[in-house]
């Protein structure tokens, strides 16, 4: 018997190294009239590595320090910024303590218990105090975590406790720290901020690579249908607005916590779009799951973002996303 065109369809994306997980979602693939896309892992090769060690000068820690309690707190993440700090820790010789009661909040950070010191390691606009760095209106009574996605979030990774005259110690660190966030991500880094016991301790500068397919991909999916993809990503947006231009994206939403990039998805279907959307992260599963349909990557995607996408690219090549698609509206003539 010769196959049904949906069913050889789905044959012909795992030659292109692309799981389709059903017939309805290989259909469903040429329906879609937009898209978005994440940065870290998406359209970055997902693999940074570590730049920058700026332990902070009231810390009283050295380089090698803070890199070792960072490295500890991050251990359990499977985060792209967690391995680059993990392989720069072994790259330098330090051995990495065991840390206790971690926890993550995704788009945030981690934090862990690490020779009895709280470490938590994650996004500069979460975990420094406003004014200092970020828009007003983040801080959250700490055990209020504003993002229901998140597994933890309350009291871990809480946001900073902010400037009451309580926490006297935060203020002059936390000014430090935006100081040089300011510097790394105005070079195009990835800034985090380890904090040791609440307070800012320094600043960690990452880089990723922009893959080698994203240019022609934004270019065939724009082409594919008749608009520009956006960018959603929980990065900073100075790194994100540099990337979209390296990329040609003009669309551009940064610093978005998982329920974010789920609005950001809900406001363009609910403006009549049918959205893709691709990402790898656990951040992205919330929005995969509201889009039309969604995308994983798939090498090093999480677990909870593959399973949660109802297609999953295998091989590594972000250009198998227009692919596919073109696939599907062939099927989709070959049945109508
Ligand atoms: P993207 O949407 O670009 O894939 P994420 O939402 O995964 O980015 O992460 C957004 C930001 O949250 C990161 O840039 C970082 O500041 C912070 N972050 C998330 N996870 C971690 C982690 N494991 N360690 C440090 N920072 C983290
Ligand atoms: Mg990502």
């Amino acid at each position: 018997a010769t196959m049904p065109p949906l069913l050889s369809a789905i044959a012909n994306a795992g030659r292109h190294g692309v799981l389709v997980k059903s017939a309805v979602v290989m259909e469903r693939l040429g329906e879609v009239d937009a898209v978005a896309l994440d940065k870290t892992g998406t359209l970055t090769e997902g693999t940074p590595r570590l730049t920058d060690v700026v332990p902070l000068p009231g810390s009283g820690l050295s380089e090698r320090e803070l890199l070792t309690l960072a490295a500890a707190a991050e251990h359990p993440s499977e985060h792209p910024l967690a391995r680059a700090v993990l392989d720069a820790a072994r790259t330098r010789g330090l051995t990495v303590p065991t840390a206790h009661d971690f926890a993550s909040a995704p788009g945030v950070g981690v934090s862990a218990e690490v020779g009895g010191r709280t470490v938590a390691v994650g996004a500069p606009v979460r975990l420094l105090g406003e004014p200092a760095y970020g828009p007003a209106g983040l801080e959250a009574p700490r055990g209020a975590g504003r993002d229901a996605c998140a597994q933890d979030t309350a009291g871990a990774v809480a946001p900073a406790p902010g400037r009451s005259p309580a926490a006297p110690a935060l203020a002059p660190a936390a000014d430090r720290a935006a100081a040089v966030v300011t510097r790394l991500e105005a070079g195009g880094r990835t800034a985090v901020v380890v904090r040791v016991d609440g307070v800012p301790a320094g600043v960690l500068g990452v880089a990723d690579r922009v893959r080698a397919d994203a240019v022609a991909t934004v270019a065939a999916l724009t082409a594919l249908t008749g608009t520009r993809p956006v960018l959603l990503t929980g990065d900073n947006p100075r790194a994100a607005a540099r990337l979209a231009g390296e990329v040609g994206i003009r669309d551009v939403r940064a610093g978005l916590l998982p329920e974010d990039k789920v609005a950001a998805v809900r406001e363009r279907q609910d403006a009549g779009h049918r959205l893709l959307v691709v990402g790898d992260g656990v951040n992205d599963a919330p929005a995969l799951a509201a889009a039309h349909t969604g995308v994983a990557m798939g090498r090093a995607g999480s677990d909870l973002a593959l399973e949660t996408a109802d297609a999953v690219i295998v091989r590594d090549e972000l250009a198998a996303v227009p692919a596919v698609v073109a696939l599907s509206r062939r099927a989709r003539r070959l049945v109508a």
